[in-house]
């Protein structure tokens, strides 16, 4: 962090106090640059997710769209709410995990996807056929073959491991 006085980045702790609520800490910090002292205020921050739609506009995420999304490609198939809960869960986490919190609604298809790969590959076509609106089979079998070598985004998530739900 900068020194307000002279730009340096480099400081020590002098001390450090919880605010009366506990909700953050106040640091009083040294600059080594110029000894000058200033206090900083450290609070979590709240990892809250923003997507980004295809025209630009943004929202606040919701784990419940992406469940009902993908209940819908699951209608009449023999899959159960639990998990699906857990698959919405799953990409809700690995997103959160990511330093960046805007995520673009293809990136959340694409984990949305690569769940309903492992789940039920109808349920897949269904919800690719909507999400994506692909142009031509041929551009979705390519989707699907470069989620199951496990593509570019691989890292964002990986399918069918039993872990618990969030929350
Ligand atoms: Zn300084």
């Amino acid at each position: 962090m900068k020194c307000p006085y002279c730009n340096h980045t480099e400081d020590k702790v002098l001390e450090s106090r919880p605010t009366r609520d506990d909700e953050a800490v106040r640091r009083r910090r040294e600059c080594l640059g110029c000894n000058r002292r200033y206090t900083t205020f450290e609070e979590v921050e709240m990892r809250r997710m923003i997507v980004v739609k295809r025209d630009g506009t943004r929202d606040e995420f919701d784990r419940a769209k992406i469940l009902r999304g993908m209940e819908t490609a699951c209608q009449k198939r023999p899959v159960s709410n639990a998990t699906l809960l857990e698959a919405a869960c799953r990409i809700e986490r690995e997103l959160l995990d990511r330093l960046d919190l805007e995520v673009t609604t293809s990136e959340i298809g694409e984990c949305v996807m690569r769940e309903l790969l492992a789940i039920d590959q109808v349920a897949l076509v269904r919800f690719a056929s909507v999400y994506l609106e692909f142009e031509s089979p041929t551009e979705f079998r390519e989707i699907v073959s470069r989620l199951k070598k496990g593509g570019q985004n691989s890292k964002i998530i990986t399918t069918k491991r039993p872990e618990v739900l969030v929350n």
